[in-house]
């Protein structure tokens, strides 16, 4: 019989899960984006980030858009519950909208604007963002907007900040090509950011002199390429950092010219007095490393031509994060390794577009274009700029604060879009107190069977990749477009569509706008909106256009209006963004974490990634291919610890923190350290629940986790919690 020959459309777009923000090529079905299917996903050859290479995430996409899913995992429709734990029912878009805006400008108008939250996402495209932050700040007037990124990189915004004065990374790619020395570390980049380690793999084939130093409590598949694996305990990575620093000092491996010509004296003379008692050997004590390990790592990281740090979760979600991140940067700043090819610091980021929410400004902490929220003057700029009276003074809360708020009762109405807290957040048990108190949870969301969605009032179905236009950028500074193949299904709309709709009912409610606020027709009148406000800034776009990057392709920022290129690396004149152009070096003492081991709760908890799923599986948990790598939850300890609480492989146990329980069962796992413990991120309710001291039902790695926080990036210390382990008596 002839094959009947099916004509596809291609389709170039980017990759919806990690922060390496590959190029993808759509194919797809049907003469236009109204009709037709994904059939399939390749690798873009012409992507700067990966050169037409996918890791199994990003080659089975096109597996979370059949028709199969896209039917059955879908939310399809705008619902809303008639009361909590009712079935929801279908509603138009038209009546929902005005639903919604007359139940906000209520809330509004009785308890005022910061009783009103908004949830956002890394996962959102930049325009989404905008739409998001324009209704909050600038009709709602408030700042209580958030964003999962609150989870993944605020302890690297800071850190660049407080050092460098800009929250912006200053190296690339590339940089991996003409480096002699990798520290990796508080990432498994192997893992996470796996067409990213494979250019480090092929950098090192090529070059084997090159050395890799990878810090990390357990032993994983980064380590395995390492010249040098630290194995640190939990929590310790300031100690080192200031061991590290305190060995350069003594050995005279300083960059004395750099210092003195582009740093701050005076602050590295404070650092130098805080650093002066942790001696490789104390720090080595607290690590519980050798002390000729670190002192090969300090010589390494000092003397090698150029030094590229890499880093992600293991030093942000902390409560000592902030310190974490400046810890390292000192440790470039002295040494001289930055502002060169092959050398910086480089926060690899988690979610594919949290740079592009910071740039943005939709997180609590933040301004569009990198201003301030806490500076009048950045705010009067702001409002100048949206064409409204004046932005908000009050602070916004941030993840943890906001359901805090909610759970206390200030906050009334909780705008949740792309993000699933009833999984992700710590402290699972005030998670959902908070969900229950609230008098409207409105969830925006492209799939139908999170967590969260149990607990809302309004579901609004929302579009998702491969469906939707707008940009994303990635670790490097490099904005992407993203384009829809195939429309949404059902009534799915892009998220922006949906913010505007229900904004422009909103703005005759509450009277605030001099001018129509939400006049936005495409994804670019919103873009176009948030390149005007980075113009002047250190993150000035206003040389690119979507022409352009249809033209050309992605582009780095800074791109000036004028410029032929964007940078591909900051600070190469050695001029930092601060006010007097020297960098700065921070001084914050090492801190063990919050959550405390004793007797009751004897091991350490650490939290991660698998090679194959990515957060709390909405998307990836759909492809049965990738359930292959590991099929289900299980808790890995140290074969010394099963013994001596009666368990081996495969058993049933109860795992308890200060916050809640679940059952799971355990795997022995040689890569831990005795007396520690580890669980993949990923799993929610349906693969292990819990409950709290209260029974409530809880899910996930995270009814263990802790909710304190940062003190400077309020970003939550997901990556430790002290826990026992009990065998589960089956009857
Ligand atoms: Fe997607 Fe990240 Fe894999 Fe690239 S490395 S294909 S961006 S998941």
């Amino acid at each position: 019989m002839d094959k009947v020959q099916v004509q596809t459309r291609s389709t170039r777009s980017t990759c919806p899960y990690c922060g390496v923000g590959c190029g993808v090529i759509i194919d797809s079905t049907g003469d236009d984006t109204s009709q037709g299917e994904i059939v399939g996903v390749r690798g873009d050859p012409d992507h700067p980030a990966n050169f037409g290479r996918l890791c199994s995430k990003g080659s089975t996409l096109h597996l979370t858009a059949t028709p199969l899913v896209r039917q059955t995992r879908r939310l399809l429709q705008p619902a809303w519950r008639p009361a909590r734990g009712a079935a929801a029912e279908p509603l138009s878009w038209a009546q929902t909208h005005q639903q919604l805006a007359q139940r906000i400008a209520a809330v509004h108008a009785q308890h005022g604007p910061d009783a009103i939250g908004l949830y956002i996402s890394g996962q959102l495209l930049t325009e989404d963002y905008q739409a998001f932050n324009k209704l909050a700040r600038g009709l709602l007037g408030t700042n209580n907007i958030d964003s999962n990124s609150r989870l993944c990189m605020s302890s690297a915004v800071v850190g660049y900040k407080q050092s460098l004065g800009s929250d912006a990374p200053p190296t690339c790619y590339e940089d991996l090509d003409h480096t002699d020395c990798v520290f990796i570390t508080g990432a498994n980049p192997a893992w996470a950011h796996p067409i990213l380690f494979r250019r480090l793999e092929a950098a090192k084939a090529k070059r084997p002199e090159m050395k890799i130093i990878v810090v990390d409590p357990r032993r994983t598949e980064s380590a395995d390429l390492a010249d040098l694996h630290l194995q640190i305990l939990p929590g310790t990575d300031v100690a080192l950092c200031h061991g590290l620093l305190h060995a350069c000092i003594w050995e005279g491996w300083l960059d004395r010219d750099f210092m003195a010509k582009h740093t701050e004296g005076a602050s590295f003379d404070a650092l130098k007095t805080l650093v002066r008692t942790m001696t490789p050997r104390e720090a080595a004590r607290i690590c519980g490393i050798q002390e000729a390990d670190l002192l090969k790592a300090a010589r390494w990281f000092a003397e090698s031509p150029a030094t590229l740090s890499l880093y992600c979760q293991g030093l942000n979600q902390s409560t000592s994060g902030s310190a974490k991140n400046t810890a390292l940067i000192n440790l470039h700043l002295a040494c001289g390794q930055i502002g060169r090819p092959g050398a910086g610091p480089f926060s690899l980021t988690g979610q594919p577009n949290a740079m592009g929410g910071r740039e943005v400004g939709g997180m609590a902490s933040l301004l569009p274009g990198h201003r301030d929220p806490n500076l009048a003057d950045d705010r009067a700029e702001v409002a100048r700029l949206w064409g409204v009276d004046a932005l908000p003074a009050t602070p916004g809360k941030t993840a943890v604060e906001l359901f805090e708020a909610a759970a206390a009762g200030d906050i009334k109405v909780l705008w949740i879009a792309c993000t699933n807290p009833a999984q992700s957040l710590p402290d699972q048990a005030l998670v959902r107190r908070a969900l229950e108190r609230c008098e409207l949870v409105i969830l925006q969301e492209a799939f139908a069977d999170t967590a969260t969605a149990a607990y809302a009032d309004v579901l609004l179905p929302a579009a998702t990749w491969g469906e939707k236009e707008g940009t994303v950028t990635n670790s490097e500074r490099r904005i992407s477009r993203v384009r829809a193949a195939i429309a949404p299904p059902g009534e799915a709309r892009p998220d922006w569509q949906i913010v505007r709709d229900v904004a422009r009912l909103l703005e005759p409610m509450l009277k605030q706008a001099a001018r129509p606020m939400f006049t936005y027709e495409t994804a670019e009148d919103l873009w176009l909106e948030h390149r005007a406000a980075t113009v002047g800034r250190d993150l000035d776009i206003g040389g690119l256009s979507y022409a352009l990057l249809d033209q050309s392709g992605p582009q780095q920022w800074p791109f000036p209006a004028g410029a032929a290129q964007g940078a591909q690396r900051l600070y190469e004149d050695g001029h930092f963004a601060t006010p007097n152009g020297r960098a700065r070096f921070i001084a914050q003492p090492w801190k063990a974490p919050q959550d405390k081991l004793d007797a009751r709760y004897p091991l350490s908890l650490t939290t991660g990634r698998l090679r194959d799923q990515w957060h709390g599986m909405s998307r990836s948990g759909v492809v049965p291919r990738l359930f292959g790598h590991e099929p289900a939850p299980t808790l890995r300890l140290h074969p010394q610890d099963l013994p001596l609480r009666g368990l081996k492989d495969g058993d049933l146990a109860q795992v308890s923190s200060r916050h809640g329980s679940l059952i799971l069962p355990v795997q022995a796992d040689a890569d831990a350290r005795p007396a520690q413990a580890y669980l993949p991120m990923h799993w929610g309710e349906e693969f292990v629940s819990g409950q709290d001291a209260q029974g409530r039902r809880l899910a996930g790695v995270n009814a263990l986790t802790n909710k304190a926080f940062c003190p400077d990036s309020k970003q939550p210390e997901l990556k430790f919690a002290a826990i026992q382990v009990q065998r589960v008596e089956l009857p």
